[in-house]
């Protein structure tokens, strides 16, 4: 495998983990097979065992999805990563390689929905048990963990109210008590955080969001190094929820343009964000890009840009919020984020619908509050599209 370390993030974008046949193609080609041949008996004894590298199946490897996880491996700058059919199943496999009954987890509270879920009502089931903290109160995650603590789980900056955590204190928390740091990366891609350059020892991916950025397909991956990828990876061949060469091979068309759209995604934010700043019946905006921003700085330092998600809060409540959404023309109303396509959300009855009053409140969801993720559209056009119903 080529050495990616001395190559920018938009060279490994577009070049990394391509492995071109004898056919001389100049794009990556799909491997539509389930099963690979040998050209002996005694070569696939070597494959089986382990003693000759190659492939064997396409739930353990396949050269399409191999070429995604070799890039996206040398773009977040970690030793190695590992594709799944979801980014829950990368949350899933990272909990089922690296955990067993009686182990436990502190996990930031403002995390994707469904891996509350996960955490709460399944992996509590096999004996594994989570603690919740606020994303940025480093005395409770110190407080939580117990000598049973082998992951601390986190996305910075959270969903809507882009909330950070310093990932090098967390990383340091952790490793002084022998556990590891799991970040959840979809919000930002390694375009503009890069978590293991902090300490971090798993990065998580949903691909569905800014790594497809198209809105097309579902895909997830996990990085990491040594035993706990390679723990990650038994999981995930045994079990089964790994990435089809398909959408893989769409996941790379993705990752060539990520860094373009990610620079397009940070520039009309930041101009949305300033926009809804001086808006009347706007009360609140949450950008990491504003300086009004409790914890600007530490975007600054961990960031190379602030990303494409923002929310807002409108003054008259939930009918004020959903007279802004029902009055876009073109925006889309859809829970998922990341694409090139604009959409708008009220966290407070869908994504969140969920929480109670008092888990809405500590999760700073109120019911003013619309997130929005900023898609490739023209910024003028966004603006007077979210201004018809403010
Ligand atoms: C969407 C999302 C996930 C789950 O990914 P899927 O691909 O939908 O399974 C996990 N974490 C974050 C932060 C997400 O936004």
């Amino acid at each position: 495998m080529h050495d990616w370390s001395e190559y920018e993030l938009e060279t490994i974008a577009v070049r990394a983990g391509q492995h071109r046949t004898n056919e001389g193609e100049q794009s990556e080609p799909i491997f539509p097979t389930s099963s690979f041949t040998f050209a002996s008996a005694a070569e696939a004894a070597a494959r089986f065992s382990g003693e000759e590298p190659g492939n064997i199946y396409s739930r353990f490897t396949n050269p399409t999805v191999r070429t995604f996880e070799e890039r996206l491996a040398a773009l977040e700058g970690g030793e190695r990563c590992v594709a799944t059919s979801s980014g829950m199943a990368a949350i899933l496999a990272t909990c089922m390689g690296l955990l067993q009954a009686g182990d436990h987890m502190v996990s930031s509270r403002s995390i994707f929905g469904t891996t509350t879920i996960l955490f709460n009502n399944f992996l509590a089931k096999f004996g594994v048990e989570t603690d919740f903290v606020g994303l940025s109160d480093y005395a409770a995650w110190e407080a939580a963990i117990r000598p049973e603590t082998k992951l601390l789980f986190l996305e910075t900056p959270s969903n809507p109210v882009t909330e950070m955590a310093d990932i090098k204190r967390l990383a340091e928390l952790a490793h002084k008590n022998g556990a590891l740091l799991v970040v959840d990366n979809c919000l930002s891609t390694p375009i503009l955080q890069r978590p293991f350059d902090f300490g971090a020892d798993l990065v998580i991916h949903s691909a569905t969001k800014y790594l497809d950025g198209q809105g097309r397909a579902i895909g997830g991956a996990v990085i990491g190094g040594g035993e706990s990828i390679e723990a990650v990876y038994s999981f995930l061949r045994s079990a089964g929820p790994t990435m089809s060469p398909f959408n893989a091979w769409i996941f790379l068309k993705g990752l060539e343009t990520l860094s373009l759209r990610m620079d397009r995604h940070c520039e009309n934010a930041l101009k949305l964000a300033q926009w809804l700043e001086v808006q009347p019946n706007v009360e609140q905006v949450f950008y990491p890009g504003l300086e009004s921003h409790p914890q600007h700085e530490l975007a600054k330092r961990q960031q190379s840009g602030f990303g494409g998600l923002l929310s807002f809060v409108v003054k008259g409540g939930k009918e004020a919020a959903w007279r802004v959404m029902d009055g876009t023309q073109f925006v889309s109303i859809t829970a998922n984020l990341g694409d090139s396509k604009s959409t708008i959300t009220h966290p407070a009855t869908t994504t969140h619908g969920r929480l109670s009053d008092e888990q809405k409140l500590e999760a700073g969801i109120v019911d003013g509050m619309v997130r929005v993720s900023v898609g490739l559209e023209n910024i003028d056009d966004i603006i007077a599209d979210l201004k018809r119903g403010l």
